[in-house]
């Protein structure tokens, strides 16, 4: 089961007092059910293709308005798989409509799903429950980026989600995508907020787990490169020392040298592969780091001056 699958089934079976019922059920079908007429009756759809959605509707709706919907299951006609089901309401009066939020049009007199105003905050975020189960979805957080969002095709609708959310910091943002209307979050943190907000305490955990993990590997990865990038600049300024020392062992031999830098140049040759440190603690610790440093410096200027200006000529040297 995908991670929003599984989101989903924990969020069907958050237990609701009685106020919330209203709420979570005005969520689900403010933003995928249709109204419409048949010959005979109008009639509400709420189509999902999640089987413990469609149960959890069907349950709300028989404890909040003492009814029995029917369930129409069909098929999707691309992906053979994949069922529908549509809970289905007979002649939902008007009354029940405003109570979920609907509103009627004065001129069309068309009726419209609405954001209805729930004041107690139990119920504010049980309608944010109802809008995720019926139009969200959340990546995977192991996969490569965070990503939860609500999808729906009118703008307004998506808008007023959005400043729901807003309404804790959430930063929600909103994208136009095909024919969809898409209100998204991106950061871990924000995800793991409406998690909670909505009930999913399951799914919250398993988040923060995942989380927690790519964080420590993240910084693993990020010290073994710092490591890497320190070896292969150790590497790099001895093959350098080496040349040098080569050069001036060529050109005016080692005895030549001061004792301090002799003593450098000799501390090299003998450990090629240290780093500076370890080469300071071959020495006995007689000298530090920068003032071992600065003897290498020396050593290069000297080796340059041995080389002469027109080294890099080539032929006209020889
Ligand atoms: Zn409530």
């Amino acid at each position: 089961m995908s991670f929003a699958a599984e989101t989903k089934k924990e969020l069907t079976m958050v237990p609701t007092p009685a106020c919330c019922r209203l709420a979570e059920l005005s969520g689900i079908i403010s933003l995928n059910a249709r109204l419409w007429n048949s010959e005979t009756h109008r009639i509400l759809d709420i189509e999902t293709e999640n089987v413990a959605i469609a149960r959890r509707i069907y349950t709300q709706f028989r404890e909040e308005f003492a009814i029995r919907p029917e369930v129409v299951v069909r098929k999707k006609m691309r992906l053979k798989k994949n069922r529908v089901y549509a809970v289905r309401i007979f002649s939902p009066p008007d009354v029940w409509l405003e109570r979920l939020g609907w509103h009627q049009d004065p001129q069309t007199l068309l009726w419209m799903p609405g954001i209805s105003k729930f004041t107690k905050e139990c119920c504010r975020r049980s309608f944010l429950r109802g809008i995720f189960l019926a139009a969200g979805s959340i990546n995977d957080p192991g996969s490569n980026s965070y990503h939860l969002e609500l999808s729906t095709v009118d703008e307004e609708q998506a808008q007023a989600v959005r400043r729901r959310m807003n309404q804790y910091g959430l930063h929600a943002r909103l994208i136009a995508r095909k024919r969809n209307y898409v209100v998204y979050l991106k950061e871990g943190e924000r995800i793991v907020e409406f998690l909670s907000l909505i009930g999913a305490h399951q799914a919250l955990l398993k988040f923060e787990d995942v989380r927690i993990l790519k964080g420590m590997r993240n910084q693993v990865n990020r010290l073994v490169n710092c490591e890497t990038a320190n070896m292969n600049k150790t590497i790099g300024a001895a093959v350098r020392q080496l040349e040098v020392i080569r050069v001036i062992e060529n050109r005016m031999g080692l005895q030549q040298l001061s004792d301090r830098l002799r003593e450098a140049a000799e501390i090299r040759l003998r450990h090629p592969e240290a780093n500076l440190q370890e080469l300071c603690e071959h020495m006995g610790n007689t000298v530090s780091k920068s003032g071992l440093n600065h003897r290498f410096h020396k050593l290069e200027e000297i080796a340059k001056k041995l080389q002469g200006p027109s080294t890099s000529m080539g032929p006209e040297n020889g």
